[in-house]
Parts: C-alpha cells; sequence; structure tokens
C-alpha cells in the first residue's frame, strides 16, 4: 500500500512538472511575441461551472469539485498571469487586465449578446446582419483585447482568453 501512494505521488508530482513546463513555454513564447498581452480578470463564476451539471444532470459531489476545480484552476491561471507579468516586463513589454464580464457572451463584431452563441468552442452570431462564425475563444480574446482602452503600438497586441485548446496536461 505504501508503494502504491508512493507511485501516486510520483504521477502527481510528473503531472505538475508538465503542466508548470507548459506554462513557462507558452508564457515565454507570448513573452517573446507580443509587446501587450491582454488577459482576462480571474472569473471563479466561470472555472467552476462545469462541475454543477444541469437541473436534470445535476453534477456529482458538486461542492467538492467545485472547490477543487476552482483551487486547481485559480492557482494554474494565476501563475500563468504571474509568467507573463514577469516575462513580459522583462522585455519590456506588459500585461493588461481587463474584467472580462460577458465577452464569451457578445459577438466581438457588432456587439450582439446572445448567451446562446457559444456553443461548445464554436461561436455563431444570431443577428442576421453580421452573422460571424468562428471559434468561441478567438470572439472571446479579441473582446478581452477591445476591452482595452489604448492599445499599444510595437510587437503587436494579444488578447488571451482561457482556451480549452490552450490547457495543461490534465493534473493526476
Ligand atoms: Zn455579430
Amino acid at each position: 500500500l505504501a508503494r502504491t501512494y508512493d507511485q501516486i505521488a510520483r504521477l502527481r508530482a510528473r503531472a505538475k512538472r508538465r503542466a508548470v513546463d507548459w506554462q513557462h513555454q507558452t508564457t515565454t513564447e507570448l513573452a517573446a511575441t507580443f509587446g501587450v498581452v491582454v488577459v482576462e480578470e480571474l472569473k471563479i463564476a466561470n472555472m467552476v461551472r462545469s462541475a454543477r451539471g444541469t437541473v436534470e444532470a445535476p453534477g456529482v459531489n458538486v461542492a467538492q469539485k467545485a472547490g477543487l476545480n476552482r483551487s486547481i484552476a485559480g492557482q494554474a491561471w494565476g501563475r500563468t498571469v504571474t509568467l507573463l507579468e514577469y516575462k513580459t516586463s522583462e522585455r519590456g513589454g506588459q500585461v493588461v487586465k481587463v474584467p472580462a464580464w460577458g465577452t464569451s457572451q457578445t459577438c466581438h463584431r457588432c456587439g450582439h449578446r446572445d448567451p446562446a452563441a457559444r456553443d461548445g468552442i464554436r461561436y455563431a452570431c444570431a443577428n442576421s446582419a453580421c452573422g460571424w462564425v468562428g471559434h468561441a475563444d478567438t470572439n472571446a480574446a479579441i473582446n478581452i483585447k477591445n476591452a482595452v482602452g489604448t492599445p499599444v503600438s510595437g510587437r503587436g497586441d494579444l488578447g488571451v482568453t482561457r482556451s480549452a485548446k490552450r490547457q495543461p496536461p490534465r493534473a493526476a
């Protein structure tokens, strides 16, 4: 039994190292590529939504999962932003944080807000005069970038949203 606990601990440590490696690689790349990186301010409610389930299919152990998700996701995102901040400032760039309320529900092109427009990774604007369709994270990232008052010139600007695609390897 002690050996099993030991193996589990080693697996967890390896998963954590992989996640941290991923964060270092990604933030180095972002800081080297962009002068200004815009990130959304931490939003706990969004990150734990998946644990809650629906009325028809309520989540199991929701409180525990929500607590765990909140702590893991919060730590990971906070660490990512911290790395980004020191790496961009080392290169003379900066990280800008913006309140991100509604960025995933609003069309970046026409401003139409529709909670149903996002379906998984796909965003489809319901405004027939617009009809923009694309990756939901792209739409949210552009909204986040647009939320900054004054764009800064230089190496270019980037809006970053937490993305399913960009998630680090899942911790064990
Ligand atoms: Zn639109």
